[in-house]
């Protein structure tokens, strides 16, 4: 395992990676352009900040999970750090259908948009306003030319493979992608954060005992083979190490604000009181 998970200070403005070993066949990348934040406002209801990962490899680029609008200039921000433009990006895999995931597969006109089929078809039978599916952008999904409608155990790209994980919306899926001695599993919101996964209870789910079943599941597979890598959708990436987990130390989160006349901001760090993370 190379230092991406050794818990050194990660810099705010280039994203976190995973290289493969040497002589791993599978010659993939892992970027994690934005780690989801497990918080959401006391007053204002969800931030929405959720893991944004880049896989590079075998001719593609995919983007697992979009962001939310509030994150699209910094998404090709980070895009053009690492040489990729908008263009360049082959396949946008959906974990699911909620605002802060999906908005921004428009984004990528030219890519190929993979979305669970139960998840899309549930996203469209939602009554407007009723929940945080974006109404007209899943809409728009269901007629676009380059969508891909994912079963269960299907292969999104040579070696990631699409697994149904329901609860937090019932067409939820999670992406494991096979590097070769060991997986990255991409749950999205099927695993929000640490503490529903030592938990193996879920906040925000429709289905809790589906839940609960599907972080199970996930758990499981994470847990067969040691260095695996789960890559939850509200915080920062957990490593299989003997059985245990090891959290990367999380990416800094930190809101400004103009307070007063001038235009100096104020910054407020969110993070445990008292805490360096
Ligand atoms: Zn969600």
């Amino acid at each position: 395992m190379n230092g991406a998970y050794s818990g050194r200070q990660q810099k705010l403005t280039t994203p976190s990676s995973v290289r493969p070993q040497p002589g791993d066949r599978s010659a993939y990348t892992v970027d994690y352009l934005f780690e989801g934040f497990p918080g959401k406002s006391a007053t204002h209801g969800g931030l929405g900040w959720c893991t944004v990962s880049l896989v590079r490899g075998r001719g593609r680029v995919a983007l697992i999970d979009t962001g939310r609008f509030g994150a699209r200039r910094l998404l090709i921000e980070r895009l053009a750090q690492l040489g990729v433009s908008p263009a360049d990006v082959t396949d946008v895999l959906l974990t699911h259908s909620h605002y802060d995931h999906s908005v921004n597969w428009t984004l990528f006109p030219t890519a190929r948009i993979q979305i669970g089929a139960t998840e899309l078809d549930w996203a469209l039978s939602q009554e407007w306003g009723s929940s945080v599916v974006p109404e007209l952008y899943m809409r728009e999904l269901e007629s676009w030319p380059n969508v891909t409608r994912l079963a269960d155990g299907d292969e999104t790209l040579p070696s990631l493979v699409a697994h149904d994980t329901p609860g937090h919306t019932p067409g939820s899926m999670t992406f494991v992608l096979d590097l070769g001695e060991f997986d990255v599993v991409f749950a999205g919101d099927a695993v929000k954060n640490r503490s529903e996964w030592e938990t193996r209870r879920a906040e925000f789910t429709i289905d809790a005992e589906a839940s609960a079943s599907s972080i199970r599941e996930i758990h499981s597979r994470w847990l067969a083979r040691e260095g695996s890598v789960l890559v939850p959708g509200h915080d920062a990436p957990l490593v299989n190490r003997a059985g245990l987990f090891e959290q990367r130390q999380r990416q800094p989160a930190t809101v400004t604000a103009r307070l007063d006349r001038e235009p100096s901001e104020t910054k407020f760090e969110l993070k445990r009181p008292g805490s360096v993370t």
